[in-house]
């Protein structure tokens, strides 16, 4: 049985059988054990106060109430697609909303009671995602899993300016892509998200050399899933994953943030014609080449997820060199999934002890994406002992190189 469809029927018995261990409840005002708060503590302790902690990784979703525009496919929601829906139920349940009635207004009202339950300020980029489109153009409502407008980010960072950063999402066949990445930048966009896999980007398509070259002159960064991506449907094109397509945008001087440091699955290695390779190889090919130092970068979200274990993880841990081109980003909602994230194995690879699991499993409970963050500043090489170190955490795309 392929992985995928393994996965998804693991899914169906765990929404079955295991509801009770799914994440889903809003942050409550429940103070923390001594351990929990000390491990808290201890990760906010070597932060900069003059910064907020930044997440560049924080997916919008909406149901279209209130014709806010947002969109998901009905095929996900379904009866006549029991895998599919149990898959989306299990994302919905992670996002701590209780019932659909109000969704996208308590999608957003819920993360954001979480993020100001951190103990210090959070800066969290809060993704669109574009539909998917044909090449001559033209939307393709059926391959689009999800879709959220470029407007209804805008918004929402308009009402909570203290804590979401907008970021764009513009599939470059648009016949108004250029446009829409102006009057996007125009309002203070400086970050572009693409998940190619899903949308059907090709981006190293040399159609789309003018919109690269229009994004560096304004000065607006690629945020881009590269690797294979299980987390939405696909239809063979995985291919589009390849980070070295990447080479396209950085070569005409683009700014490129790798989503989750293309940590999943293999693909074509184009510079070897028959070969394969691993995706997280590719894209530290990439990260070695000198020409882009300065320009690529990566992010930590879904890094620890444990269909990713363990070898990117444990090679990001272990090389210093690498922490001044890696920004914080959690994948929001997906720490809320418990089926993937299994913090015994995390003790298994002796990256956290099993004293700091015991009070990272209680911080998950009250609050997913503070669970993320104390993971992540917890984690240790365990040969160096080794952490991240502090400044990836505050570090904002903004703050890159200039380009
Ligand atoms: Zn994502």
């Amino acid at each position: 049985m392929p992985p995928t469809t393994a996965c998804r029927l693991f899914l169906a018995l765990i929404i079955s059988f295991g509801p009770a261990l799914l994440a889903g409840s809003k942050p409550k005002p429940r103070p923390y054990s001594s351990s929990a708060q000390a491990l808290i503590d201890r990760a906010f302790a070597d932060l900069d106060p003059g910064k907020p902690v930044v997440d560049v990784h924080v997916h919008a979703i909406g149901l279209g109430q209130d014709g806010d525009g947002t969109f998901v496919n009905p095929e996900k929601l379904s009866l006549r697609h029991p895998l599919k829906r149990l898959e989306t139920n299990l994302y919905l349940k992670a996002t701590g909303v209780e019932g659909l009635a109000h969704f996208d207004r308590d999608y957003l009202e819920v993360l954001a009671a979480r993020a100001r339950a951190f103990p210090r300020p959070v800066r969290l980029h809060l993704l669109a995602m574009d539909r998917a489109y044909r090449p001559d153009g033209t939307p393709d409502e059926a391959r689009t899993e999800f879709h959220v407008p470029n407007a209804y980010v805008f918004a929402a960072a308009a009402r909570h300016p203290d804590l979401f950063v907008p970021v764009m999402s513009i599939h470059p066949a648009r016949k108004d892509a250029i446009q829409e990445l102006e009057a996007c930048a125009a309002k203070g966009g400086r970050l572009l998200k693409w998940l190619p896999n899903a949308q059907a980007i090709d981006p190293a398509d040399p159609r789309f050399d003018p919109f690269y070259c229009r994004m560096k002159d304004l000065g607006v960064a690629l945020l881009t899933h590269a690797g294979e991506e299980r987390a939405v449907a696909v239809k063979d094109a995985q291919a589009l994953g390849n980070p070295l397509k990447l080479r396209r945008p950085l070569d005409l001087g683009v700014t490129v943030i790798v989503a989750h440091c293309a940590s999943l699955g293999r693909n074509a290695d184009l510079d070897h014609p028959g070969k394969a390779a691993r995706n997280f190889d590719l894209f530290l090919r990439l990260m070695e080449d000198p020409k882009y130092r300065g320009r690529l970068f990566g992010d930590l979200s879904a890094i620890t997820q444990i269909n990713r274990l363990p070898a990117p993880l444990q090679t990001l841990l272990a090389r210093p060199d690498l922490d001044g081109r890696l920004l914080n980003g959690s994948d929001y909602p997906l720490p809320g999934v418990d089926l993937i994230i299994w913090t015994r194995r995390l003790v298994a690879l002796r990256l956290i002890t099993a004293a700091e699991r015991k009070a990272l499993n209680e911080i998950w409970k009250q609050n997913p994406p503070l669970f993320d963050f104390v993971l992540k500043r917890t984690l240790k090489d365990p040969k160096s002992e080794r952490r991240w170190s502090a400044d990836l955490f505050q570090r904002s795309p903004e703050s890159l190189p200039a380009q």
